[in-house]
């Protein structure tokens, strides 16, 4: 009973600070708490566990793998980390041991793969140095970082934002999520992607040019991270077109193999 109390006015203490300090400090979310319609959860199943993983924000690196960043057009040596992010709706889950209907977007001839290895933030903080940066990872999984090629280089060519290249319904697919306790955390090993069972990627974790430890360091410089953000760590080379009917297969070392089809 005391404590329940205690808790209670706590509660009142933060409504009533809220109140005094705007609305900024409650990210916006201030009134009744009544929402005139529902807006879906975005979430990932935890393996193992009846636990779903809450997505706050999606992040991706870009051009973090030497070959890949040849193949894109930059120069891998002197080009810093750059990221973007994806809205946490364009969600596809797909559960091990499926395939995955995934649909054919619009506005797209020339419509990619990627597949990553994929980070998540279980404690946040920022200018989070390299050398702590993995005791902020809750867990991972693997994904496709699905993009619209010919709209992402035209956008790209203009000097226009990517948005619609990379940020759209069920661009950002993805797997379970592992606890990092579950899996370790990941420096190196197997990273592939097959179309109708023929090998399209073939590369090693450990040929990123950024780790995930220092993405968390660089990205925390320009965001403070929270729990519940996930980063896709990039892709390897050889990257390319599928059409519909095609069967996307990927696998990472120690993690189930994920199957989308494309309709
Ligand atoms: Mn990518």
């Amino acid at each position: 009973m005391k404590m329940k109390r205690r808790r209670f006015f706590q509660g009142s203490a933060a409504m009533a600070a809220a109140g005094l300090g705007g609305c900024a400090a409650m990210g916006g979310a201030a009134g009744s708490g009544r929402t005139p319609f529902a807006v879906a959860d975005s979430t990932i199943p935890v393996a193992g566990s009846d636990m779903a993983f809450p997505v706050r924000r999606i992040y991706c690196i870009g051009r973090n793998y030497r070959a890949h960043s040849i193949e894109m057009g930059s120069d891998p040596n002197r080009e810093p980390p750059f990221f973007f992010q994806k809205p946490t709706d364009a969600i596809q889950f797909v559960a091990p041991g499926t395939v995955g209907a995934h649909p054919y977007p619009s506005l797209t001839k020339n419509y990619h793969y990627e597949v990553e290895l994929v980070a998540a933030i279980g404690r946040g903080g920022r200018n989070i140095p390299v050398a702590s940066a993995l005791d902020h990872v809750w867990g991972y999984t693997l994904g496709l970082d699905m993009t619209r090629r010919d709209l992402q280089r035209a956008m790209g060519d203009q000097k226009k934002p990517w948005e619609i290249g990379k940020s759209f319904d069920h661009s950002a697919v993805l797997g379970p999520m592992h606890t990092a306790a579950q899996t370790g955390h990941f420096r190196e090993g197997a990273i592939w992607l097959k179309v109708n069972g023929q090998v399209k990627q073939n590369a090693n974790l450990n040929q990123m040019i950024w780790s995930v430890a220092e993405q968390i360091a660089h990205l925390s410089e320009a965001n403070e991270l929270f729990p519940g953000d996930i980063i896709y760590s990039g892709t390897p080379e050889n990257v390319g077109p599928v059409v519909k009917g095609d069967v996307i297969e990927i696998h990472i070392d120690k993690l189930p193999n994920l199957q989308v089809r494309i309709v």
